[in-house]
């Protein structure tokens, strides 16, 4: 017979694997079976390259250059940077490329990312508006092929791939791109990254000010209301790693705060559509929200079912994989960042900076004007 513990040890163990394991498989077979096409074309609409700046003296340059190499008609491309409180030289460095075009949106007082793009949305002109972080540079063929998903009606947002340079947080890029590709091909991407990605201005609706993760949240407002947002790879957005782990913690830990507040308030993803609910739910929820708690949890678990025999090899293949973590950190500590040890301490260390989320989220302690981690 089946203790209530061992029923809570399985269950636990299965949604684990179905979230880590289980979903990635199932989606990549939709991927490949039931995939949606997208009615693509080569369109020129009006596009804002929107980038919102807080006190990025040491990029914008780069940054605003960047953007104006990009192959794009210039009649009909806008490059808009808007900022609030920055008080190094971001706002002069700007102002310095307005007979390039650039326009500058500034205000002294911060009030986050979130009311900045809120405060700008009504003074744009594009069709289509762009967002893009001011640290990541784009590839120069990057708009258009980002626009051309709108020829299809049925698309109301474009996320760009997101590409970080190195680091553990490189190795979970690509395993979220292919998720992502997945998910878009199904039927939406659940979630854009900020670092790159377009809407349909019409579609825009003001975000509450204190949204933590306003890219999660605008794209998936989208996906909600029955609109298809896809994956794009072939728009490029590069980015360095955190410059350590101390200012990866800082912004796995806020973001993740966001992805509670986010999940908190999206209160389900109801489409129209058939498949976006469960990818939701597989993808983001218990990603996000359950599987950071079930992962201490299990090992409580096992513990206490340890005088089994069956258990016993499970608990020490679980207590192994703590010490492999353990060791990927000491690795990390010599400025070894790579192969499966450091995959598994990140593993740990990405769930561990959830819990942390989870608690400056119910605490409120998440600012929505955070200190910059580069
Ligand atoms: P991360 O990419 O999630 O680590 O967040 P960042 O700190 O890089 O911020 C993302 C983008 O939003 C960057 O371009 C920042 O300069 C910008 N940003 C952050 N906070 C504010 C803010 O309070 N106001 C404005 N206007 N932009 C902000
Ligand atoms: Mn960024």
């Amino acid at each position: 017979m089946l203790s209530l513990l061992q029923v809570l040890f399985w269950l636990t163990a299965g949604v684990i694997f179905y979230t880590f394991l289980g979903y990635p498989l199932l989606i990549g077979l939709l991927a490949r079976y039931v995939r949606r096409p997208v009615r693509r074309a080569p369109i020129t609409p009006r596009v804002t390259l929107l980038i919102p700046a807080y006190n990025e003296a040491s990029v914008i340059a780069r940054k605003l250059e960047n953007c104006l190499t990009l192959d794009y008609p210039s009649d009909r491309l806008e490059i808009v940077v808007v900022s609030d409180g920055s008080d190094d030289e971001t706002v002069d460095i700007v102002a310095g490329y307005a007979d390039r075009g650039v326009r500058l949106y500034h205000k002294p007082q911060r009030q986050g990312k979130a009311a900045a793009i809120n405060r700008v949305m009504p003074l744009v002109s594009g069709d289509i508006v762009v967002f893009s972080d001011a640290n990541t540079m784009l590839n120069s063929g990057g708009l258009r092929a980002l626009v051309r998903n709108f020829a299809d009606p049925t698309v109301g947002a474009v996320a760009g791939e997101k590409r970080v340079l190195g680091g553990g947080e490189g190795l979970y890029w690509r395993y979220e791109s292919y998720l992502k590709r997945c998910d878009s091909a199904v039927s939406s991407v659940m979630g854009a990254a900020g670092e790159l990605f377009a809407i349909r201005r019409s579609l825009f609706e003001p975000l509450p000010p204190d949204t933590l993760l306003d890219d999660f949240v605008l794209s998936m407002q989208l996906v909600k209301a029955g609109w298809r947002v896809v994956y794009e790879t072939e728009a490029v957005a590069r980015e360095e790693a955190s410059s350590s782990l101390a200012a990866e913690w800082q912004r796995r830990a806020r973001n993740a705060a966001g992805g509670f507040q986010a999940i908190r308030r999206l209160s389900g993803v109801p489409s129209k559509r058939r498949w976006p609910a469960w990818q939701y739910y597989s993808h983001r929820v218990l990603r996000w929200a359950v599987t950071p708690f079930l992962l201490p949890m299990i090992y409580g678990l096992n513990l206490l079912l340890s005088g089994l025999s069956l258990y016993r090899p499970l608990f020490l293949a679980q207590t192994a994989f703590y010490v492999a973590a353990l060791l990927g950190y000491g690795l990390a500590r010599w400025g070894v960042e790579s192969g499966p040890l450091y995959a598994v301490f990140y593993f740990c260390f990405a769930n561990a900076a959830a819990l942390a989320g989870f608690w400056r989220y119910i605490t409120g302690s998440q600012p929505v004007t955070w200190a910059k981690v580069r």
